[in-house]
């Protein structure tokens, strides 16, 4: 069987290491890439901030494992005739896709894409090369959103650059979800380092240096948008079933409900009927998505029935700066009320957890499931009946 992998991110990568342990008899797998480098995006709040990333080589993430890596821009997908074409014309064949392109920060916001920097990494790398002026001059930086990428960067920037002055704008109050214990530290921990919170306005649209608001306008020397995720956009001649957001609909086993043949994994698949807690958008659900896709794709080399995905975030976390932040567990019905851990212990937990990400690829290269279901039971409804492959049909 010829699996095409399109995304080399925190799913696209679990899939690729586990499907590579099956024979090459069995299965050709193919990761595809635009970076050459791993993107660990929950780090890049801390990369905008200064703190240099770690380069992680694709390929060396692959080394010793029977997956082949191929860097390059997907530009289109023929589903009739099983092919993936590049940007620079090179096709690749597939009897089974798996989408893992993930998300990318939504800039639809009037003027959001001409005069805010997304935390991405062309983003990123611009804050590091104007934070040091900014900061001699005592510039103001305006992170628009409350949400925890919001929250997570206001706090990481005033703390790398104390000089800099750091306002945090918000629809509701920041972090609005989270239990009060959890939003309460929040904001006591981005008053002490000195961010100006201001809670309860609607953005309106961004001009150059300032952003308008229902309430007036705040001024800016650099604006950094952080209002939420869309799916990434798919590849033409791709026409899958599609959410509002752009992810792809997908059943209980995580193939596209428009192309059994079609998997989706990570930011870009969103359950077309939810499980009674609907998987959150979130690298950790990505790694195990990615995991679960690939058992599936060998359940069905092997003519097994395939399973559905069983998932549910134990926890959310955190950083406020190096030193500080938070970890709110969840409650069995996937309420935000659960144990809240708080501080330099919280700090640490989330720093072991984003390590974590990169070991659990190390764990699946060398053959170890990296990925358990976090939480027995939290399954979607199935839209169809398990399927069992036919292996004939799937070419070699
Ligand atoms: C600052 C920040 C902090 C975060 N913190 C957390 C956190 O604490 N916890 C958490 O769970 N989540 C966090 N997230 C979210 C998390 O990073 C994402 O949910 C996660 O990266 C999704 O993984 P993925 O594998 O689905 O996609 P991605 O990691 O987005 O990877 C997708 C890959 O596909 C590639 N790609 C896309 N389109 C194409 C194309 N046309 N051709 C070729 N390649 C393509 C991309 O280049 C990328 O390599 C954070 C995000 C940010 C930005």
């Amino acid at each position: 069987m010829k699996i095409v992998i399109l995304g080399a991110g925190y799913a696209g990568v679990t899939a690729a290491l586990r499907l590579a342990r099956i024979s090459s008899r069995k299965a050709d797998v193919t990761l595809v890439s635009r970076d050459a480098r791993f993107v660990e995006r929950i780090r890049l709040h801390e990369h905008a901030a200064g703190r240099r990333p770690k380069a992680r080589p694709i390929a060396s993430l692959l080394r010793g494992s029977r997956a082949s890596f191929v860097v390059g821009d997907v530009a289109a997908v023929d589903t009739a005739a099983r092919t993936v074409t590049l940007d620079d014309g090179r096709s690749l064949a597939w009897d089974r896709l798996v989408l893992a392109l993930g998300s990318r920060p939504d800039m639809t916001a009037p003027g959001a894409e001409e005069h805010a920097l997304a935390l991405d990494g062309r983003g990123a790398a611009e804050l590091v090369g104007r934070l040091p002026e900014l900061a001699r001059r005592r510039g103001r930086v305006v992170v628009v959103g409350g949400g925890l990428t919001g929250v997570e960067a206001a706090a990481e920037l005033a703390e790398a650059w104390p000089d800099l002055r750091v306002t945090l704008l918000t629809r509701s109050a920041a972090s609005a979800g989270f239990s009060r214990a959890a939003r309460e530290h929040m904001v006591r921990s981005l008053e002490r380092l000195g961010v100006e919170v201001v809670t309860n306005v609607s953005v309106r649209e961004l001009e150059r240096d300032r952003v308008v608001t229902t309430d007036g306008s705040v001024a800016f020397d650099a604006c950094v948008w952080a209002v939420g995720f869309v799916a990434s956009p798919l590849p033409a001649g791709l026409s899958l079933a599609q959410s509002a957001r752009g992810q792809v609909l997908v059943d209980a086993f995580l193939s596209s409900v428009s192309d059994p043949n079609v998997y989706v994994a990570g930011d870009l698949a969103v359950h077309a009927r939810p499980p009674a807690i609907a998987v959150p958008m979130g690298c950790k659900s990505a790694g195990p998505s990615g995991a679960h896709v690939a058992d599936n794709l060998l359940r069905e080399i092997a003519s097994r029935p395939r399973v559905a995905f069983d998932y549910a975030a134990p926890g959310y976390c955190v950083s406020l700066g190096r030193s500080d932040g938070v970890i709110q567990l969840t409650r069995a019905d996937g309420a935000f009320e659960g144990a809240v851990v708080r501080g330099r212990v919280a700090a640490w937990i989330k720093e072991m957890i984003c390590k974590s990400t990169i070991a659990m690829l190390r764990l699946e290269r060398y053959g170890l499931s990296s990925y358990a279901a976090f939480r027995a039971g939290n399954v979607a409804p199935a839209l169809e009946a398990p399927r069992a492959a036919s292996p004939g049909a799937l070419g070699s």
